[in-house]
């Protein structure tokens, strides 16, 4: 959601898609809360490839010399999503590169997303910045690195196509039809949207 309240907010905004660029790009430390048995919140850090790499690596482990093996084929379904979210992030920051900002394409997605990174401020990237949001969260659900995203049976409230998922600590959702995206501060809101929907639903009956 856009924050609009002031050069504050504005330049943390900047700084968010920075981070959000680092992480699709290069590796990054990730430090994961959880919960330990006697209830006490704890931290664990770990270094995670880039966003773009957990990617390759997630649908990879489902072709090539695995396949076929009995964990290959238990798999597909779930990593399709994986390979969708790589090319689809491929194919828009090389048209935000070469037909928004007209500029020459680098040789690989994270080149053209690095440089897109710098143009945060160009007066013609308006949108680029919700773009890159949507890109990190778009891998954020479809990365396997962590654990595995789940489809939700509810309609999408934008396309009304059931094509939903959420990633496994609900950190973001993305509908892989039209690419709608909520960060982890929006998936609340999803959820009650959807529960709005289920309410008409039931009414409507
Ligand atoms: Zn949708």
């Amino acid at each position: 959601m856009r924050q609009a309240d002031g050069d504050g907010a504005a330049v943390s905004e900047r700084d968010q898609v920075v981070l959000y660029v680092r992480q699709l790009t290069e590796p990054y430390d990730h430090t994961e809360p959880y919960w330990i048995t006697s209830g006490r919140p704890a931290a664990h850090k770990a270094r995670h490839p880039s966003l773009l790499d957990q990617l390759r690596h997630t649908w990879r482990a489902t072709v090539g010399d695995d396949a076929g093996s009995g964990i290959a084929a238990s798999k597909p379904p779930v990593t399709i999503g994986a390979l969708d979210v790589e090319l689809r992030i491929t194919a828009a920051s090389a048209d935000w590169v070469s037909r928004v900002l007209e500029l020459p394409l680098r040789d690989t997605a994270e080149g053209n997303i690095r440089l897109l990174g710098g143009r945060l401020s160009d007066v013609a990237a308006a949108g680029l910045a919700e773009a890159i949001e949507s890109w990190w969260r778009w891998a954020r659900v479809e990365t396997q690195w962590d654990g595995r995203p789940r489809s939700l049976p509810d309609p999408c409230p934008y396309c009304a196509q059931r094509m939903l998922r959420v990633a496994w600590d609900v950190s973001a959702a993305w509908c892989s039809d039209c690419g709608a995206a909520w960060g982890a501060d929006e998936v609340g809101v999803l959820g009650a949207m959807l529960d709005e929907q289920r309410v008409l639903r039931s009414t409507h009956r």
